[in-house]
């Protein structure tokens, strides 16, 4: 059953390049959606595509008065094309899956009846249907490093079908690559995730968007979203500690070769341990000035755009402002 206090639910998709499936997805969807007997939108992004995808989305919304079609000016990337989506978006609850028939539609009441419990709840293509080496292996390293690192353990971080409450999304920024990393920053600002096994199909039409390089993109948006998770408010305390122990370190090097010079009187100019020793102070200061800069730039993000540092969940017994 899906729960009562969804009134209203909007499917996201982005497609860049799908004509071949574009029609059949829409056709799938709407049975589905049909089936929920609730109010549904379906919002396409339309990413730049060069193919006749745009056509075929305008004839959708021609028809249907349940499609959206966004179409973006060019090719901007998956995690842009949902951003776009989730900023029209006006469901209770939000879903999102790829355009070219991997995630299956049928899968969507499963995952509605999920989030009663949850905030969040994401697939998990169990049985993936994807190339091993070139796709599967690397994710499967991809999703034990992100759930290492963020502390946030799910089986598929990159799996699109996900549905989401409207808060959710609503108080989220995305930026580069990191549709991906949702779950993880969503679940520190106590979001309530899980996951749930859904099917997944091979590409039948159209090719992938992505390959290999991929991987490295994940593990810098990683650095970046953990960095940010840990140290976003205070970059001090990032900075600081290497800074201090570079300098220190440095500092004693240097000690150690005065002491020699002036107590022993060795010549110590072509030593290789001056570098190091002067290297070493000079890279501390700059790693103690770069946190300071850091925590500047904090001050200003949040105080110039009154960002709070805390995310409210419920005001009870508000005061009027
Ligand atoms: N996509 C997009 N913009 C891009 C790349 C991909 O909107 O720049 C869409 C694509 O059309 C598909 C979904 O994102 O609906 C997932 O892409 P793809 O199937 O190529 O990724 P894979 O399943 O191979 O990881
Ligand atoms: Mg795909």
């Amino acid at each position: 059953m899906i729960p009562q206090w969804i009134k209203s639910i909007s499917v996201v998709i982005p497609l860049y390049n799908e004509e071949e499936n574009v029609e059949e997805l829409h056709r799938r969807l709407t049975e589905v959606l049909k089936e929920l007997q609730r109010k549904y939108e379906i919002i396409y992004v339309d990413d730049g595509s060069t193919d006749g995808t745009p056509q075929l989305l305008e004839t959708l919304a021609h028809d249907d008065e349940h499609v959206i079609v966004l179409s973006l000016r060019r090719n901007f990337g998956q995690t842009a094309a949902f951003a776009a989506g989730f900023d029209f978006a006006s469901g209770d609850v939000i879903v999102t899956m790829d355009g070219d028939l991997q995630n299956d539609p049928s899968d969507i009441p499963k995952l509605l009846q999920y989030i009663d419990g949850y905030d969040l709840v994401s697939g998990w293509r169990k049985k993936r249907r994807d190339p091993f080496f070139r796709r599967r292996l690397p994710s499967m390293i991809a999703n034990w490093l992100i759930s290492t690192v963020t502390g946030v353990k799910l089986h598929d971080y990159g799996c699109s079908l996900k549905a989401y409450r409207r808060e959710v999304i609503k108080n989220l920024r995305l930026y580069g690559e990191m549709h991906r990393f949702i779950p993880a920053v969503a679940s520190w600002y106590g979001v309530r995730v899980t996951e749930v096994e859904t099917k997944h199909h091979p590409r039948l039409r159209g090719k992938s968007k992505y390959g290999i390089s991929r991987t490295i993109k994940v593990v810098l948006d990683l650095i970046t979203v953990k960095f940010l998770q840990s140290f976003s408010t205070k970059p001090i305390q990032f900075f600081g500690p290497f800074g201090l122990f570079f300098s220190a370190l440095g500092f004693l090097i240097s000690l150690y070769l005065t002491l020699r010079k002036f107590l022993f009187g060795e010549s110590i100019g072509g030593r290789p341990l001056l570098l190091l020793g002067v290297l070493l102070i000079i890279v501390g200061i700059q790693l103690i000035g770069m946190g300071l800069l850091g925590e500047m730039l904090v001050r200003v993000y949040h105080e110039s755009q009154r960002k709070p540092i805390y995310v409210i969940k419920k005001i009870i017994g508000k005061k009027e402002k």
